[in-house]
């Protein structure tokens, strides 16, 4: 399943960080999710939670923000948001559509409790 491995990729990055800065517990996890990733959240969070068991995240908290796709008309160079399932220029009516945000999938920030380090 794509969520599952996208889980699995956001655990990976996840554990690296909090191994690196030897942190106790990871609390909890931002991610900027474009509204076109195609990634569906919840099963995305199920996924996290699932595979997260046992690790240095077992507790973490999968915080999704979703990030809306805008885009800029590539025939009248108008600022384009999404409406309905397509990006269409609200101006002009192409769907000939440059996209500037909506594709996003990262790990904005991750929480930690009590630092091993100093
Ligand atoms: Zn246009």
């Amino acid at each position: 399943m794509h969520e599952s491995s996208m889980a699995m990729s956001i655990l990976g990055i996840v554990t690296d960080e909090a191994h690196r800065a030897r942190v106790g517990a990871v609390q909890s996890v931002c991610l900027c999710l474009g509204e076109l990733a195609a990634v569906e959240a919840t099963t995305l969070s199920a996924c996290f939670e699932m595979l997260s068991e046992g690790t240095i995240a077992d507790k973490a908290k999968l915080v999704i923000k979703r990030i809306p796709a805008t885009g800029t008309c590539l025939l009248c160079e108008a600022t384009v948001r999404r409406q309905d399932r397509r990006m269409r220029c609200h101006a002009c009516g192409t769907g000939s559509i440059k996209l500037a945000t909506g594709r996003e999938l990262y790990v904005e920030s991750i929480e930690v409790e009590n630092s091993l380090q100093g």
